[in-house]
Parts: C-alpha cells; structure tokens; sequence
C-alpha cells in the first residue's frame, strides 16, 4: 500500500492560543504536499480519535502524524491497529516551555513538524523476525534456593524446567543450615529450614527435569532458540535461562591476620554450621566452648579483600550466636562489629540475640592471636582504644559471599578471542575517570557461550553477573539470560525467592516476545532489527564489537551476523557502522539525517542560532519533557532530535548538522558507568568513545571543538537541563555564526 501521510494538528492544551495552527497547516500542505491535513480542538477527545480512525479506515491516510502532546503520553489513545503514528512534540517541548505568540517558539513549532514529517517519509513497517520453531523450556543452571524457587515459579506459569546442577544433590549451601534466619513474625527466633520441603517439591514435579553431576558446556544460539549441550553429551533447546548459581565463602585463608590457619578454633561461619549441623560444637580439645566471639565483617568492606557488604553476615551470626547461648546459657557469645546491619524486621531478631545474653562490642577486630586461648584486639569505637578480648576458647570469622558468575573449578578462559569484549571494560579509553580495575575471569565460563564476544557473561567490578541496570534487575548483558540469587548480588533465602520470581518472570517475557519477533525492554514490544546491506560492509567489525548485548555474530567469512532476538533495537551498531550499512525498517541513519536536514537554519544576519540536541529517548529526552510539565522555559533555538540510545548516534549526524549551518551540536544521554548506566549499558559510553574523534573533523572543517559536546542527564534533570541548555547557547553565542550556514 502506498504511504499516505496525514497531518492531525491539535488546538487543545492551549496550543490553539499559543501557536498559529493555520502557518503550521502551511507547513503540511505547501511544503509537504500532504493529502490529509486536519486540526482538531481536542485531538486526545473521543471526537478526536475518531476523526484519525476514519481517515485510516477509508484509507485515505496509512501514517497519521499528530502535532500534539509528547510521544510519552496518550499512547493508548493515539494507537490504531496495523498503522505506524508519529508524533510532534508541540505541548511539552514546544509551549509549555517557551513563550505563548512568539516568533521563535512557532519557529520551533514548525520545525518540530518538519522533521516529523520528514521522518514519515523514510519509516516503514517493521517486518518482525520469526524464523522457525521457539522453543518455551527454561534452563535453570544452579540447584540451590534460588534455582529451586525458579524451576517451581517457572512450572507454576505453565513452562517445562531444566535443572542443572553441578553437584550431586540439591539445595545449595542453604542444605546446611539447621536453622535460618527467622523471616515471619515475631522475627526472634531461628527457623526451621524451609529448603528440604522446597527439594522434595521439586523432585516430585514432572514438568522439571533435573540434571545432577551436570554442567553446561555449550549455550549457542539466542532467545526463543538457545541449543543448550550439558557434560553428560545431551543436547536440548530452550527458550530463556536462568542463572542461579550462588555464591562461595570469601577464602578465609586470606585472613591470616585474623588467625585463620593459626589455630583450628578460629574458624568460619560456613564451618560453624557444620558443627551446628553435626549436634555438636567443641573446641581442638573436644569440650564445648565457654567463650566465642563472633568477627563481623571478616574480609568484607575491606578494599584489600571484599569491597562490598555480604549483607547475610549480620543475621547468620546473630543467629549462630542464638543457637549457641540458648544452647549454653553459661557460654559467654561476643559479636564484634562495626555495623551491626540489620534491616526491617532483622532489628528484632538483633533485640533478641541481646535478651538472649549475646554481648555487642562496636569496634574493629584488628587481629586474632593465638597463646593461652584466643585473644581478640578490638579498637573499640565506644572508648576509642584498643582492647583485648580473651582468653577465648572460640573466633567465628563472619566471612562474605563471592559470586559464582564464574565456573571455579573449570579451567581458566579468556573473555573472548583477541579480548574484544569491551564489556571486561566498558568504559570509553578516552575517558580515564570512568576505569575501574579490569575484571580477569577466574575459572571457567559456566554457560560456554558461542557468541563473538566470548564464552562469560560479562560481569560487573566485583565480579557479579548483573547488567546493573538502574531500572531492569535480574537482566544480564546477554538478552534471554536472567541471574537471580547472590551470584547477581549478597541476598538472603527470603530475598533470593523473590529474586528467583523476578527472573523467571523476565524469562518468560523474553520467551513471548521472541516468538512475536518483539523486543524486550526497554524498547518493549519493538517489531524492528537491524539489518545489514553486506554489499557494503568493509568486516570491519565494529558492530560486532561494540553492541552492548552481544547480538551479533560472524560468518566464517568475517561477515557480521544479527541474532534477532538477542538484540535490544537500542541502534548501538547503526551508530558504530563507519559506512552506514546498518538500519532498522523504522530506524536509520539515512532518517536521522533527513530529520537534521530539514529544521529551517535562518541566516548569520537573522541572529538565531540553531543548536541540534541528539536526546537519548530514555532519560534525557523525558527529562526536557518533564522541564515542560514544570514550566521551566528554555531557549527556542534548539532542535530536539530523540535517539533511541546515543550509543545510535553516527558521527555521519555531526558532520550533517554542522555542514548545513548548525551553531552547535549537544548530545544529551544517561552517564557511562556501573554506578550510573545507560539504558543500554554501554552506548552513551561508545557516543563518548565516538565524539572523542570528530576532534579532526572539525580540525578539516575549520570550525571550533566546542561547537560540539556532550551533557550527561538523568530523568531527574528537569530543573537543570533548561539552565544547562541556555548556557550552551550562550556559549555558542560567543563563538559566532557556523561559516557554513547559507552554504
Ligand atoms: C554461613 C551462612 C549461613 C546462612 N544462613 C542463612 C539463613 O539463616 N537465612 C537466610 O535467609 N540466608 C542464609 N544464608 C544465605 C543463603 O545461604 C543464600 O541466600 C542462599 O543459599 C542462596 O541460594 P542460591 O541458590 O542462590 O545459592 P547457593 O546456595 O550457592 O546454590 C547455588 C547452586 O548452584 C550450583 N552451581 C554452582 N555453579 C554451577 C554450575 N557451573 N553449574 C551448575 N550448577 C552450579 C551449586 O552447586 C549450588 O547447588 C547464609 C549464608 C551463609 C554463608
Ligand atoms: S547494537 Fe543494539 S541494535 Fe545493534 S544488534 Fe546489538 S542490541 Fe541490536
Ligand atoms: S560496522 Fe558496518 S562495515 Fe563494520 S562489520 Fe559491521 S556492518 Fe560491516
């Protein structure tokens, strides 16, 4: 059907009043020749959609583009079936933040259509990708709580499980504890284990298959597709994986300094619950302890060994300590602690040790030495001096967690071939504030991936495999593999459950929308992917390289190939693609372009620059929407271009801006890094990487570096991103006009 493009002009929210409508139906109709051109008083109304549904019904119009709202908002009311809408953003980033009746804010109206306009001639419906059979299966690597709750959850949601464990028997560590930390009211008391229940559960569950003394030695393919190979040789297929693998106890041979090694009866909170277990705690000389001491933070929170808390050490102990003077009311129980964390109900559970005889002692545990019993060195916060705490007949080390994201016991891999994987440092080399320590795998991969980008999932700084991503837990920087449990971060049993509901959750997800041929979040329910004009690819391999998810793959003649449904349509490999060879049917560069070329550039003489902000659709770009809502008003000058991610954004963009007379260039997306991160992990990281080369295309073009930068936002920077924006057009104010304007 041929593409007929309708224009919907909207009078409501005070547009009418503060836009002359009848100069933007100009617009339409003398400079876009548009067949439909209609004004509405209140677009979003009953009458409004009906007007829009009419015309597409008739066929008078396939690609309606209403000058209204934000695209952010109305979606349900501006959705009709089988036809593509754009939107001009004339409410939120038009009036609402620049003056009613003034020239320069109808300028910006008119050239917000344009290039909505111009983008309606290059969007196509996306052909969704749904080759073949989708498998619905989940593979859940790791049997202990966390693997256990998500094969239950899974199977209760109606989908076959996969459960590969490494060991013999299931339950993880938690097989261990005689009794846990108490998570129902009134949270004094050490509880019954709950996980022997939870392994017969699943044992007795048909819809769960379940592979012990198994590892996974390959994991080709993608969502909806993942060709699984276990140790044992059998193959399988399935949907979406859930890694729930735990974590180790921090080596406790590394703590010499606290008397691990030195003595027997120094001893780890690991090895306190097999003498628990056994019935039976004693000393080297065989006799019940009289006096213990518990040593929180045992290698955690220390830069030298752990830097993170292990969030679990608190509670266990106090129930260690618990279950030893209740046991013992003649036992004397220390705890030695910095913090004593323990959050929400846990703060009972701490009254409780104290009402059982359990004696705090805030302070640092500097070092154990071992003469006539155990003593203690404690540089206590309260007297503000060292003092010794013995004899002792028992230490108990409160070691931390370490994330298994790592096969320990399988041979060591590289990332990946030629260490191409920037995910070991997703930082921008240009950019030497944002280096943390590179992560070295230790041990083997525990999925065996076949993707281009290694066998591991990348990991972040302490080495656990999470994306870190503000918005989206559970994900992991491979589409279709979600970790759940402490392998993803320190957590508890309680929290671990819920862990493992949140990831089976997001497994499925991806299992339906792969089969649809739709995108995961946050481009959610996006039918487009690249695809690859190979008659121009150079194999240079920068997409393969930098996309953030590892959806591309190469032939074995060094030709990229996409995953579908591994890709997350953020536009990263459009952006990276020296020769533009990448475009999505609804998303391109060849698009963004026009869209930059059609804004009118009036001459040096008319004193009204124009500055072109490249805004990341995910933060920046809902936060100058949010600057509308509140009224903050900044310059009319600008031309707000939303980019799927600026990780999308081709230096080919600059050079056209620039050349057709832009004063200046901003790209305004989410700050690089784990503390902070894009919504695509790494493409505001890779725009940064880009713009650290223009450098010598500006140099060519004999134009000023500062013509072109780069503004970190959150979606909380409303208030300041309209100071931040006429500070820049001040600034490039005082460079002049671009010499290219009117060329
Ligand atoms: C001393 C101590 C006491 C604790 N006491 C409590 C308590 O009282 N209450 C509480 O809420 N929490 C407690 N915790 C925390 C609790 O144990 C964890 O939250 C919980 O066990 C996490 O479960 P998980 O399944 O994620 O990990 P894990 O229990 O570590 O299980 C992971 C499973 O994955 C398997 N696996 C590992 N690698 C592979 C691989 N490559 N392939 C296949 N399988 C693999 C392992 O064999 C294991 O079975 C305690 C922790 C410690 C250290
Ligand atoms: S870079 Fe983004 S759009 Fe390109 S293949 Fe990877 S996930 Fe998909
Ligand atoms: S970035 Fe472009 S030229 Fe390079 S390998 Fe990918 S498609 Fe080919």
């Amino acid at each position: 059907m041929d593409k007929k493009t309708g224009a919907y002009l909207c009078q409501g929210c005070g547009l009418g009043d503060a836009l002359d409508i009848a100069a933007l139906e100009k617009v339409a109709k003398a400079e876009f020749k548009l067949p439909v051109i209609k004004t509405h008083a209140c677009l979003c109304g009953d009458e409004g959609v009906a007007l829009i549904k009419a015309d597409l019904e008739a066929g008078a119009v396939t690609l309606p583009v209403i000058g209204a709202c934000s695209p952010r908002v109305m979606t349900d009311r501006f959705q009709f079936p089988n036809a593509q809408v754009l939107r001009a953003n004339l409410r939120e980033q038009v009036i609402w933040s620049h003056p009613a009746g003034d020239e320069d804010t109808q300028m910006l109206a008119e050239d917000m259509l344009r290039m909505a306009f111009t983008q309606a001639t290059k969007l196509n419906a996306p052909t969704p990708w749904k080759e073949g059979e989708f498998a619905t299966t989940l593979l859940v690597v790791g049997g202990g709580y966390a693997g256990l709750t998500a094969a239950n959850e899974a199977v209760k949601a109606g989908h076959d499980v996969l459960l590969v464990e490494k060991s013999a028997q299931l339950g993880g560590s938690a097989r261990g504890w005689t009794k846990v930390v108490p998570s129902d009211p009134p949270y004094r008391e050490p509880q019954d284990n709950p996980l022997p229940a939870l392994v017969a559960k699943v044992e007795a569950n048909k819809a769960i298959r379940v592979a012990r003394n198994a590892t996974v030695t390959k994991t080709a393919g993608m969502p909806g597709k993942f060709q699984i190979e276990l140790s044992d040789g059998s193959t399988h297929l399935v949907g979406a994986i859930v890694l729930a693998t735990g974590s180790r106890p921090y080596d406790a041979t590394k703590l010499g300094h606290l008397g691990y090694g030195a003595s027997p009866d120094v001893i780890t909170n690991v090895e306190l619950e097999i003498k628990l277990a056994s019935g039976k705690v004693t000393t080297k000389n065989g006799q019940a302890p009289k006096t213990v001491a518990f040593i929180q933070c045992a290698g955690s929170r220390d830069p030298a060994h752990l830097p993170y808390c292990s969030s679990v050490c608190c509670s266990v102990s106090l129930k260690q300590a618990i279950q030893l003077a209740k046991a013992d009311p003649q036992t004397m129980v220390y705890i030695v602690y910095e913090e004593m964390r323990t959050p929400g109900q846990a703060e009972e559970f701490y009254r409780a040790a104290q009402d059982a005889g359990v004696i705090f002692m805030k302070g640092k545990a500097n070092k154990v030495a071992n003469g006539a019993g155990l003593t203690v060195t404690v540089a206590d916060e309260l007297l503000g001096q060292e003092v010794p705490l013995g004899p002792l007949d028992l230490v108990v080390l409160a070691t931390g967690m370490v994330p298994n994201s790592t096969d320990v016991d399988a041979p060591a891999q590289e990332y990946g071939a030629e260490l191409l994987n920037p995910d070991i440092n997703p930082y921008p080399a240009a950019d030497e504030s944002y280096k943390p320590a590179p992560i070295v795998p230790t041990g083997g991969p525990i999925l065996n991936l076949q993707y281009r980008q290694g066998p591991h999932l990348p990991m972040l700084a302490d080495g656990f495999a999470d994306s870190h991503y503000i918005c989206f837990p559970y994900e992991t920087r491979r589409t279709g593999i979600y970790a759940c449990g402490p392998v993803r971060r320190p957590m508890d049993m309680a929290e671990t459950a819920d862990d493992a509901r949140g990831a089976v959750l997001k497994a499925i997800q991806v299992i339906a929308n792969a089969a649809e041929g739709a995108s995961v979040h946050p481009r959610v329910g996006d039918l487009s992917y690249p695809k690859i004009g190979l008659s121009a690819c150079t194999k240079c391999r920068r997409c393969t390289v930098e996309c953030p998810f590892g959806a591309i793959d190469e032939t074995e003649q060094d030709y990229p190939v996409v995953n579908p449904t591994r890709c997350r349509r953020c536009g990263t490999c459009m952006g990276a693609c020296p020769v533009r060879t990448i475009a999505f049917d609804n998303y391109s560069v060849d698009m963004l372009s026009s869209m930059v070329k059609a804004v009118n550039i009036p001459d040096e003489f008319d004193e009204k620059p124009r500055i072109l902000v490249i805004a990341c659709e995910n933060d920046a770009y809902p936060a100058l929407d949010m600057a509308g809502i509140a009224r903050h008003q900044y310059s009319a000058f600008v031309r707000i271009l939303p980019v799927r991610c600026l990780g999308s954004m081709n230096l080919l963009l600059i050079n056209d801006a620039l050349s057709g007379g832009y004063d200046g260039v901003v790209l305004m997306g989410c700050k690089p890094g784990d503390d902070y991160q894009c919504h695509f992990v790494k493409g505001s990281a890779m725009a940064k990487e880009r713009l650290s080369k223009i450098a010598e295309t500006l140099k060519s073009m004999q134009l000023e570096p500062e013509r072109v930068t780069m503004v970190e936002a959150s979606i909380a920077d409303s208030a300041r991103l309209p100071k931040v924006i006429d500070e820049l057009v001040a600034t490039f104010d005082t460079i002049g006009p671009n010499p290219f304007k009117g060329l």
